[in-house]
């Protein structure tokens, strides 16, 4: 495909969507220059009012950022490579080996400082989709591949440590009163241990909290600050992480990936990391899209990359994707389409 001039088909399409696609019902600038945008995959409309943009905002107010007092290692907060057992005990790590990349699996709670790395997938403490969800529910089991790698952590009296003192420190978050937190034995703790083993909520954390020369507490380490390389392997084991929670679980029908980076976004710590989600529904924007494709298989092209390419909202493009300006977002938005036959991340 040469330039975003030409419009995208579908070779098995069977409409000249392009040709009578009334674009303007989704995009459109009235008189007085207030610009309605519908995003037409979810239908939410946003309305742009020319000269909203230079009213006064309370975070105009001249921002000082304070000194960082610097620590190394880090250990600014839980996801910190000091603060391994804040967390659950993780799956996998991805570790530099000289000019390329390995996995390090099944380690231990006492073996986490023996090995640096650049990412970490790790279970989340507090799951939107618990485990319990997908055992009542669909009298889910784990997997054996699961439960040899929970025997395997526990082997290890560290490991069992770690796991007590984090359940106790949920419960209490949780309201529970410290006699009854004290009276549990440490066999229901390693019971209740399966979530870490078998849930379907993960985290893929990056090793840095702040970047390498940070001066100031607003130098946070941003998938930015990543090299091409490193932002690579952060992909490779986020869609390696939903391979595995899939093959793990046959009744996940979606998987949902999200980068909610600092307090604004609704993260918990300012350190970057990517949350993973199963869920067994598809929800209804997904519902709405699948509806679209049955009608048109060229859809994602004639409202992705064409409608932008019309409406001169492309932001930049290679050989393998199209970046264009969302429409129809609550917040400023890139949209990025991949040019690949292959359809899951997976199949890249
Ligand atoms: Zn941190």
């Amino acid at each position: 495909m040469a330039g975003f001039v030409c419009l995208y088909n579908d070779r098995f399409s069977d409409k000249k969507t392009v040709a009578h696609m009334d674009y303007s019902i989704y995009y459109h600038t009235m008189p007085d220059g207030t610009i309605k945008q519908v995003n037409p995959f979810t239908g939410t409309e946003v309305w742009s009012v020319s000269g909203r943009g230079r009213k006064p905002l309370d975070y105009d107010q001249e921002h000082r950022p304070k000194k960082l007092h610097r620590h190394e290692p880090e250990d600014y907060c839980s996801f910190c490579p000091t603060r391994f057992r804040d967390i659950p005990p993780e799956k996998t790590r991805l570790v530099r080996d000289g000019d390329s990349y390995k996995l390090v699996d099944g380690l231990t709670s006492s073996q986490y400082e023996n090995e640096d790395y650049l990412f970490r997938r790790v279970p989340n403490l507090f799951e939107i989709v618990s485990l319990n969800y997908w055992r009542k529910n669909y009298d889910y089991k784990l997997s054996e591949k699961q439960l040899n790698l929970k025997d395997q952590f526990m082997q290890d009296p560290a490991s069992i440590d770690h796991i007590v003192a984090l359940l106790q420190y949920k419960m209490r978050l949780q309201g529970i009163p410290e006699e009854e937190i004290t009276r549990m034995d440490t066999n229901t703790f390693i019971s209740d241990a399966d979530a870490f083993f078998g849930g379907g909520h993960e985290m893929i954390i990056a090793r840095r909290h702040y970047k390498e020369n940070a001066e100031t507490e607003d130098d946070l380490c941003a998938s930015g600050d990543l090299s091409v390389d490193e932002h690579e392997q952060y992909f490779r084991l986020t869609i390696d992480a939903m391979v595995d929670i899939t093959e793990n679980n046959k009744y996940v029908r979606y998987i949902s990936v999200f980068q909610n980076w600092m307090k604004p976004a609704g993260a918990s710590f300012d350190h970057l990391h990517k949350q993973i989600v199963a869920i067994d529904e598809w929800g209804a924007a997904i519902e709405r899209q699948i509806s679209m494709v049955k009608e048109d298989k060229n859809i994602f092209n004639v409202f992705g990359p064409n409608f932008a390419a019309l409406n001169n909202l492309v932001f930049a493009e290679n050989d393998f994707a199209v970046a264009c300006i969302g429409i129809g977002h609550r917040h400023p938005t890139i949209e990025i389409y991949s040019k690949s036959v292959h359809a899951r991340p997976d199949e890249h």
